[in-house]
């Protein structure tokens, strides 16, 4: 009988999954891959099989309106297509590790618990990372789990880049900089000896420009820094979330304007970035398309914060020697590539105009001092490979 693994990243808005089937003697291979989106709103169900053909598209009925039930109805099609099959793991996609997971982990009713714990940390994520977890072990019993972390790639920064300058009893309830998209930064660093290898080594910027949006600062293919912090709210301007704020402004909601948590909380994670300068979209593509003022001044605080930040990491590294696009904006838009490359032109990035349309995966003149790069990221292989390894499979998925 084959054997599978299966991979889950649950989010707010969307459930997105990978299945991976190793037929007996031969090595593991993507047999589908899809999503279902609009959870809340107006569901859809997609999934292509390992080659890109179309297994499923179709609306899903209203009543998929929360995790929990989009969840049971990409159980019912598991199901109806591969009933019965060997399920070795599954392993998930979970945003918060806090300072104690540093590394893919299997679940136990204990870690679930340690990572309830963190849900005020990432209120966004980590409630529909669990309930993901919490219905495989429902729905397949005894099948192992293998969390990975989007703040475990970070850990081991240098401790000045992780620390948040509040008294050391309030650090000491956990209070530091965790940095997260850890697995999104993992699989560019791994991929970057193949597809970039004269800067794999070096000094080099990732950009992930997602609806979230960071950068990491890797040397040596490995995290020094990054623009989220404590949350992911820091760092750049994302779709619905601020990036750095003056704390000074948080204090001014509550005490100047008396909102409550939970209006602070729905503000800067949900009403902000993007959506809240535009006042039009949360989207790059409507604002990009769009000649209203509001769109346009979105998409210039963006490109002039992401430079901005570049500069920023390219301090923590003394100099870069490469910079890295990844993510929905990151890999899709050249006009954004452009004109953060051009921001950054001081560093000695110099675009090449034509490789830029053509999505690369170089788009640097040769010659150009700082070489730059559009390479696809690929969260749920990096969990797919995790969860391989970590179950102690012959061979992970690659
Ligand atoms: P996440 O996984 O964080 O939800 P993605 O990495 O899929 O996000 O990125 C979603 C973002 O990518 C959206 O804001 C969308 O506007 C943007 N995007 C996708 N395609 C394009 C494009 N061609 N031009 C500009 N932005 C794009």
């Amino acid at each position: 009988m084959d054997d599978y693994t299966l991979v889950m990243n649950a989010g707010s808005s969307s459930l997105k999954f990978c299945v991976y089937r190793r037929p007996e003697a031969e090595s593991w291979r993507l047999e589908a891959r899809g999503q279902i989106e609009g959870i809340g709103t107006s569901p859809r169900f997609s999934a292509r099989d390992g080659a890109g053909g179309v297994l499923a598209d179709q609306r899903l009925d209203a009543a998929v309106r929360d995790g929990r039930s989009a969840l049971d109805s990409l159980a019912a099609w598991l199901g109806s297509r591969y009933g019965g099959a060997r399920v070795l793991g599954v392993g998930h996609r979970v945003v918060h590790g806090g300072a104690r997971f540093a590394g893919p982990t299997v679940v136990t009713p204990q870690v679930l618990e340690e990572l309830r714990a963190l849900i005020p940390l990432a209120p966004l994520h980590q409630p529909h990372n669990l309930a993901a977890i919490e219905a495989v072990l429902e729905l397949l019993p005894g099948v192992p789990q293998v969390a990975c972390f989007d703040t475990a790639f970070h850990r081991g920064q240098p401790a000045v880049a992780e620390l948040v300058p509040l008294p050391r009893e309030v650090c000491r309830s956990g209070v530091q900089r965790y940095g997260f998209h850890g697995l999104s930064y993992e699989y560019v660093a791994s991929v970057l000896p193949r597809a970039a290898p004269e800067i794999a080594h070096g000094r080099v910027i990732v950009a992930h420009l997602g609806s979230g949006a960071s950068l990491c600062a890797l040397r040596d293919g490995r995290s020094v820094d990054s623009s989220f912090g404590f949350t992911a709210l820091d760092g750049l301007c994302m779709g619905t979330r601020p990036g750095a704020l003056d704390p000074g402004v948080v204090l001014y909601l509550f005490q100047g304007l008396g909102l409550s948590a939970e209006d602070v909380e729905a503000m800067l994670y949900t009403k902000s970035g993007l959506l809240g300068i535009s006042g039009i979209s949360n989207d790059m593509r409507d604002l990009l398309a769009s000649s209203e003022p509001g769109a346009r001044l979105a998409v210039d605080y963006f490109v002039y914060r992401a430079a901005k930040e570049i500069g920023a990491l390219a301090a923590v590294l003394g100099g870069i020697d490469g910079l890295v696009f990844t993510a929905g904006i990151g890999e899709n838009s050249a006009e954004i590539r452009r004109r953060i490359c051009e921001a950054s032109a001081w560093l000695g990035v110099e675009i090449d105009p034509e490789a830029n349309e053509r999505k690369g995966p170089r788009i640097s003149r040769a010659g150009s001092r700082v070489s730059a790069f559009v390479i696809p990221t690929n969260e749920e292989l990096m969990i797919a490979r995790h969860t391989g390894r970590f179950l102690g499979l012959t061979e992970a998925p690659s």
